[in-house]
């Protein structure tokens, strides 16, 4: 079973995307190498930023640290979302159980040429903790949880697992 330490950013992504795909994550069930949208996901990350190295913290990876302490993640979509930011707030998280002053998340879009920065404010850190007490709830159920409606469904490498009655 999963604890504190091995909650890591696919965890948070999942969670903010679906508590059903996080649960059937986290209960081996893994159709990514299936989907396109993840393929893309790696190709971005191939090309966008090479000279960067990313920065293991066990089950949490992210793309690089800057030198005034700001994490910087590539992002393969056009636009921000709510996942993103708290991926972004996971790693300050980690950052700091490791004695790394983090300062907050710049989330980068290469394909709309974005960036977004976020401080890694107490109120940030506050819900990076209440969303690694959600994983581990959601990891706790006996029973994965209900799906999203069909329209949210879209994109989702799940799709076929879910939806393919
Ligand atoms: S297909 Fe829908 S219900 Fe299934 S994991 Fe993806 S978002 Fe969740």
């Amino acid at each position: 079973m999963i604890d504190t330490e091995d909650v890591g950013g696919v965890h948070i992504k999942y969670l903010y995307h679906c508590p059903r795909q996080l649960w059937l994550y986290l209960h081996g069930i893994r159709p990514e190498h299936l989907s396109t949208t993840v393929q893309l996901g790696e190709a971005v990350h191939d090309t966008s930023y090479t000279r960067n190295t990313p920065v293991d913290l066990g089950a949490a990876r992210l793309d690089f640290i800057d030198g005034s302490h700001w994490v910087h993640e590539v992002k393969s979509s056009a636009r921000p979302s709510p996942a993103d930011q708290a991926q972004g707030r996971h790693y300050c998280h980690r950052l700091r159980r490791v004695g790394i002053d983090a300062q907050g998340a710049v989330l980068h879009y290469p394909k709309t040429r974005r960036t977004q920065r976020f401080s890694y404010t107490p109120e940030a850190e506050n819900q990076a903790e209440a969303d690694i007490a959600e994983v581990l709830a959601i990891a706790a159920q006996p029973n994965s949880p209900e799906r999203l409606t069909r329209s949210a469904c879209r994109g989702c490498s799940y799709t076929d697992y879910c939806w393919t009655e």
